[in-house]
């Protein structure tokens, strides 16, 4: 692992500061208790999608390999604080084991932390692993009971946090642990505020947010964030909806967000204030149902009748945007442009997802669907950073301060 520096960027607005992570950390005979997120889709006790696990082992192998005895913990679902074997951690000690080739000590336990899992905290030696059973089996866990923070604490020396996809909330093992002992970011989460934060904050420009997707509300706010750093921001997906009702266009039965619908007029006010290009669709494919079977067609924005809904951006549109786009150097991409789970609605996040794939650019995608409509159009691997967190990455959007990010120790 090379030494660089990493600067870490702002997680409170227009503020850069240096936050330790386990490069600082002389880990020769020292126990980490790790933060990942390895809350991982399972059917029955099959693991139907690695990635998370994967994710973080860049973390868990140089702490490994520098001589630290390591204790990992996770959430898995919603267990709600109880013990539920359908949520337990042992099918994620068994991946975790076969992508190391090491041994992932598991001690079962329905209060997380018992003596059991104390003695064997205890005995881990360097080079050794332990992952312990799901936080959330204790009800304490999202609360931020001091109390299971501090058991939590007592299990190592050092807490590094690398849950990114949990950072955006403040938990006895994502933020109350750091109260009783020293906290440093893993690699996970130093990659995460990397990207994320150099897109945000210190963008090559031209600068471009595309926005999308179905959560109209919990995205309004990210866009207002946005609209005083970016320079173009694109607009596809359900939110377009509301945008476009918010001018008077009749929507047919297309996704609506009424709460949303006075800001959304406020929003293109302050674009235009702020001399942002703000995009929406000229043309939508607009279905009678909810369905890829349903018979659909395709209609300027002025035309979408009133029993069809709107379920993808139109063909003008992707010219319109894939223009657009080949002229910026930074992209951040929030939410499909359609309902792109269905195939006869997917042509317009293919195609935004192909043009980023291409362009000379920085382009970071945050969002869960997102994520999943660029591997599914098989260009991961060609974007710049493709974040872990959904909502973590949301609120950071947002210019929020994430309680898992403000507890890691600054340098
Ligand atoms: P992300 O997870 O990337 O943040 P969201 O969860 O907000 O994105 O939205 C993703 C969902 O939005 C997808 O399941 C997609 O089918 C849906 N979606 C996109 N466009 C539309 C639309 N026009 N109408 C209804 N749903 C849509
Ligand atoms: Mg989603």
């Amino acid at each position: 692992m090379s030494q660089i520096k990493t600067v870490f960027p702002v997680t409170k607005k227009g503020e850069s500061y240096m936050k330790k992570t386990i490069r600082d950390i002389d880990w020769a005979g020292k126990k980490a208790v790790v933060r990942c997120d390895f809350n991982v889709p399972l059917d029955g006790d099959t693991i139907t999608d690695d990635i998370r696990i994967r994710a973080a082992l860049p973390s868990i192998e140089y702490l490994l390999e520098n001589g630290a005895a390591v204790v990992l913990m996770s959430h898995l679902g919603r267990p709600k604080g109880e013990p539920k074997p359908e949520f337990s951690l042992a099918p994620v000690a068994k991946r975790l084991a076969e992508l190391t080739g090491k041994e992932v000590k598991f001690v079962p336990s329905d209060v997380v932390v018992d003596d059991n899992v104390k003695a064997a905290a205890k005995d881990l030696k360097a080079g050794e692993m332990l992952l312990i059973e799901n936080v959330r089996y204790k009800a304490g866990e999202t609360k931020n009971d001091p109390e299971f923070a501090k058991e939590l604490s007592e299990l190592g020396d050092i807490f590094v946090q690398d849950a990114f996809g949990s950072a955006h909330r403040a938990h006895s093992s994502t933020a109350g642990i750091a109260d009783y002992i020293p906290a440093v970011s893993g690699f996970l989460i130093e990659k995460e505020l990397k990207f994320l934060g150099e897109a945000v904050n210190n963008p090559k420009r031209p600068f471009a947010a595309i926005m999308g997707g179905a959560k109209v509300k919990d995205k309004i706010p990210v866009i207002t964030n946005l609209l005083d750093k970016v320079d173009i921001l694109i607009i596809g997906g359900g939110m377009a909806y509301t945008f476009f009702k918010s001018q008077g266009y009749s929507i047919g039965k297309s996704l609506l967000d009424e709460e949303g619908l006075d800001l959304a007029g406020e929003i293109l006010r302050k674009a235009a204030e702020k001399g942002v290009n703000f995009m929406l669709p000229v043309d939508v494919v607009a279905a009678d149902e909810f369905s890829n079977d349903s018979p659909y067609g395709v209609y300027d924005v002025d035309e979408i009748p009133d029993d069809r809904m709107g379920l993808d951006i139109g063909p003008e549109t992707i010219k319109l945007y894939t223009d657009t786009l080949k002229t910026v150097k930074t992209v951040v991409w929030n939410g499909p442009m359609g309902v792109f789970e269905m195939d006869n609605f997917a042509v317009g996040t293919k195609a935004i997802a192909d043009c980023l794939a291409e362009i000379d650019a920085t382009t970071v995608i945050g969002g869960g669907d997102s994520a999943a409509a660029v591997a599914k159009f098989g260009v991961a691997d060609k974007m710049t950073h493709i974040s872990t967190g959904g909502g973590a990455s949301l609120e950071f959007l947002e210019g929020k301060e994430l309680p898992g990010i403000a507890v890691i120790d600054d340098k």
